[in-house]
């Protein structure tokens, strides 16, 4: 039983609406990359999950913290006798380890996600405990990319390979599991706890002047060029409403202390609907509040 679905990502959401109008530095493009794959990997990896009986509790990304250090789950199982923590990896091409060190594909040391995944483990054990449980955690790193392969002159039990999904899954299907107050209790507790951290301080540093102005086609984010709002990549015909809705919503999102008015639409929208229209879209699904220059929609 899905007891905690994956959330949608706001930050993503906002770097999407970002990257459209913005410049990003390598370093921004390298992260939003990453973000996107890995978020991709967590969805592929819902999927898979997908095949399991039903007599589990799944809980999807908690952020978590014991004693001022936090820690992130991507998706946590509870059976009747242990608990899952699996981390989602997304990994691709040939890594290596050599004397417990790990290497990128090209030959670069990188971060050793089983050291990452042992912190998680323990904090988590530390947290249950607290919370007055003890039910044994076994931890996994779940490599969901077919293109990963992990060069190793050791045995890695901790370690599942993508020809090695469908087996794990079959084995924990075998398990005899009847769950009772208790594991619903934990569940309960731990979602509880889950913190919700403001996406906004991630976000590349941007302001209202240098994000380019206009209205988006949603399939490629080209900019809508006349008034009859066809995508000149695409072709995408675009009903006005939906258009300015959309842009809308980013606005908000993006500039969530700015005042939503038909001017400031007009100008987000780069002009390319007149300020008729706007007004026409914003009084159908806004309530106008306040008088003369303080007047705004919500
Ligand atoms: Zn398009």
């Amino acid at each position: 039983m899905l007891f905690r679905p994956r959330p949608e990502m706001l930050e993503l959401i906002l770097l999407h609406y970002l990257h459209a109008r913005k410049k990003f530095t390598n370093e921004e493009e390298f992260n939003y990359t990453n973000l996107i794959k890995g978020y991709e990997g967590e969805l592929k990896s819902d999927i898979w999950l997908r095949g399991l009986t039903d007599e589990w509790l799944i809980l999807n990304h908690l952020l978590l913290e014991y004693n001022g250090s936090t820690f992130q789950i991507d998706t946590l199982i509870i059976a009747y006798e242990k608990i899952y923590l699996l981390d989602i990896k997304t990994f691709e091409g040939d890594h290596s380890i050599k004397d417990d060190k790990w290497y990128t594909p090209s030959g670069k040391p990188e971060k050793n996600p089983l050291h990452q995944l042992e912190r998680c483990e323990t904090l988590l054990q530390r947290l249950q405990q607290d919370l007055g449980f003890n039910i044994p955690i076994e931890s996994y790193l779940i490599f969901i990319n077919p293109e990963f392969h992990l060069y190793t002159s050791s045995n890695h039990p901790a370690i599942i390979f993508p020809a090695q999904l469908n087996r794990f899954l079959k084995k924990l299907n075998t398990r005899p599991v009847k769950l009772n107050k208790k594991h619903y209790q934990i569940a309960e507790k731990l979602n509880a706890l889950h913190i919700e951290e403001s996406p906004y301080k991630r976000l590349p540093p941007y302001n209202y002047e240098q994000l380019k102005k206009g209205i988006i086609c949603p399939n490629d984010k080209t900019f809508f060029t006349d008034v009859t709002l066809i995508c000149s990549k695409c072709g995408r015909v675009e009903e006005v409403e939906a258009a300015v809705l959309r842009s809308v919503k980013e606005f908000s999102l993006l500039f969530p202390d700015r005042k939503l008015t038909t001017n400031n639409i007009y100008d987000w929208c780069g002009g390319v609907k007149s300020k008729k229209v706007i007004r026409r879209v914003l009084s159908k699904y806004f309530k106008l509040v306040g008088h003369r220059t303080s007047a705004h929609y919500v």
